[in-house]
């Protein structure tokens, strides 16, 4: 396992909390986003802030870390790709295991269990997941988005009563293209 940097953003550290259960702090800070925070259609731009209140509270185990996450989100319309701009506010709450007072064999058994390293919490993958969780698996501008025009791809938003009496003929699309531009 590779030890976590102290000073990362997103690396908290909880000797001050000390382990006598029922012992709880507050943290409130701001860290820039970590890149591909989200999904690829709609994320937190890398380094945009990232808000986290967060309590700790030493519990037998370990360290229960709750809290929010809140940011801004940036993405487009999975219907007619108009870019999406947004606000994101999540909450999230884990147990990070003491690693000294568990033993390895246990800890082989069970990956999914987060531990503190040295006394550290490594936020990131519970932010990770917190944000992809609250993130619609299709993105769109508005609930009722009608996309695009099927035939000519117009954006069917800026026009409600656009329609197409019938397909167009390629002949008269030809004569039409004519009248436009005349010098063509
Ligand atoms: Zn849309
Ligand atoms: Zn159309």
């Amino acid at each position: 396992m590779n030890g976590l940097d102290p000073r990362a953003p997103l690396v908290l550290d909880t000797r001050e909390l000390g382990r006598r259960p029922g012992s709880q702090r507050e943290v409130s800070r701001t860290v820039p986003a970590p890149a591909d925070l989200g999904i690829e259609v709609l994320s937190v731009p890398e380094g945009a802030p990232v808000e986290l209140d967060l309590r700790l509270e030493a519990v037998m185990e370990g360290v229960l870390v709750t809290g929010t996450a809140s940011a801004v989100l940036e993405g487009e319309c999975a219907r007619c790709l108009e870019p999406i701009h947004d606000e994101l506010e999540v909450t999230f709450q884990e147990l990070f295991v003491y690693d000294d007072i568990r033993d390895s064999a246990d800890a082989e058994e069970d990956d999914e269990v987060s531990m503190l390293q040295d006394d550290l919490v490594d936020l990131e993958p519970l932010l990770r997941d917190a944000v992809v969780l609250a993130l619609p698996f299709q993105p769109l501008c508005q609930d009722d988005c009608p996309g695009l025009c099927p035939e000519c791809g117009v954006r069917l938003i800026d026009e409600p009563d656009h329609a197409h009496e019938a397909p167009i003929d390629p002949r008269w699309a030809a004569l039409t293209k004519l009248e436009q531009d005349p010098t063509d």
